[in-house]
């Protein structure tokens, strides 16, 4: 593999972390860093920027650009803070760059990494489910190669074979169930944030850990694999696989199915996309079949998990509906991470702030530019803070 130059948006995160581990372990002069960026964590971020010898770094937060500063003095590495500072980072020349920022907030500097080009190894999800067509399109324009790096996007990116497309029945996600997969509805109408974020097989940041308790997160990711993969929502399945070994299979017209199997750690497919199209050694535990001896599926609950069937009637209603979807999830998320409201009224506020966002038509506004994706998931974000209220506990 020649040597390849990478920047981290998201550096600090449990994805960006998990990339700079497998940079750090990689054969000395394999991987040249650019730029690292984070919301707020300055003196981490500076950590990390000093020990992998980046060129730039830069946090969202205006008001940690003072904090960063400080933590790289004596040091050549530059710095800027503010929104635009990390598009800046992500428009500098990289050949890979990691998109591994949590929420819509990553969509203007992944947008940026694109159209300058790099191969973008996507992880931030919801970006692709505001604005997939703009980003399929801008990576067309632009001949940027677009990795994906969500485990089991992963794992039907190396199942699906392009040259037979047309004999491709569907594609599977697996879902864990998340820690609420054998909870009454009563149960899980008393969880608390604790538990939601307690993963039970994937360790990640906190807003991916509660849409894997709602699985939100597998709404949003069959959004995600119908536009990374072109295909129509229904030739996207979910099956929950508690033991998330199988993250994803391909299914054939011929009756085969091809899937890609690992322990549960990112680093597998996150190795994946950064030697892509080569393979990288890693230190995941390997898999032993024999040990495992089980694997088990069944088919999602519909009634106690709505949050799949939220995601499949946004997409199509397609417009401004994903959009919203993802804002009013991302706020009905904070609001329960900070005790507003209570685990199932975050499917409520979605569903509420869709049916609103038809009803005075921010749903189907077409967000054919940037501008105007930016302008419904503010709408989104707003239509959420109503239906939050109404539920405020
Ligand atoms: P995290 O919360 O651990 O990290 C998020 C990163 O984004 C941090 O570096 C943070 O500083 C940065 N950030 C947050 N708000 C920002 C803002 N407003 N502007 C700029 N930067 C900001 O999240 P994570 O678990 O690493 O997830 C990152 C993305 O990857 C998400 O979209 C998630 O859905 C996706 N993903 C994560 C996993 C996982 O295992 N953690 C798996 C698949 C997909
Ligand atoms: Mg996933």
């Amino acid at each position: 593999m020649s040597a390849r130059t990478v920047t981290i948006l998201g550096a600090t995160g449990s994805v960006g972390r998990a990339t700079l581990d497998l940079i750090e372990r990689a054969p000395d002069g394999a991987f040249d860093v650019v730029a690292l960026t984070a919301n707020s964590q300055a003196e981490d971020l500076a950590q990390l920027a000093i020990r992998t010898r980046a060129k730039f770094c830069a946090v969202a937060d205006p008001e940690a650009g003072g904090a960063l500063d400080t933590a790289l003095q004596g040091t050549s590495i530059r710095s800027a803070a503010g929104p635009d500072a990390v598009c800046e980072a992500a428009r500098m020349s990289a050949d890979w760059v990691m998109a591994a920022i949590v929420g819509a907030a990553g969509l203007p500097p992944t947008l940026e990494a694109v159209r300058q080009g790099a191969a973008v190894a996507f992880a931030n999800k919801e970006a692709l489910v505001c604005a997939g067509d703009l980003f399929m399109t801008a990576a067309r324009e632009a001949g940027a190669r677009l990795l994906p790096v969500d485990s089991e996007h992963n794992a039907i990116f190396q199942a699906f074979d392009e040259q037979q497309r047309a004999g491709i029945r569907q594609i599977i996600l697996t879902a864990s169930g998340g820690p609420f997969r054998d909870w009454s509805l009563e149960q899980m109408g008393q969880a608390s944030p604790a538990q939601a974020v307690a993963h039970p097989t994937w360790s990640m940041g906190a807003k991916i850990s509660v849409d894997s308790a709602t699985m939100m997160n597998k709404g949003l990711e069959i959004i995600e694999a119908c536009h990374l993969f072109g295909l129509p929502q229904t030739d996207v399945d979910v099956l929950v696989h508690p033991e998330s070994i199988v993250h994803g299979l391909v299914e054939y017209v011929d009756g085969g199915m091809l899937a890609q199997l690992g322990m549960p750690d990112m680093r597998t497919p996150i190795a994946h996309a950064l030697a892509w199209p080569d393979r990288l050694e890693t230190p995941v535990e390997r898999l032993d079949l024999a040990r495992l001896s089980q694997l088990t599926f069944e088919a999602p609950d519909p009634v106690r998990f709505p949050a799949l069937g939220l995601a499949r009637a946004a997409f199509d209603a397609g417009r401004g509906a994903p959009a919203i979807f993802n804002a009013a999830n991302e706020v009905a998320v904070a609001a329960f991470l900070n005790g507003q409201i209570g685990f199932l009224d975050i499917a409520a506020c979605v569903s509420d702030s869709l049916e609103r966002g038809e009803a005075d038509g921010v749903a189907s506004v077409q967000p054919s530019g940037f501008e105007a994706v930016l302008d419904v998931d503010r709408q989104g974000r707003r239509l959420a803070m109503d239906a939050v209220k109404q539920r405020v506990r």
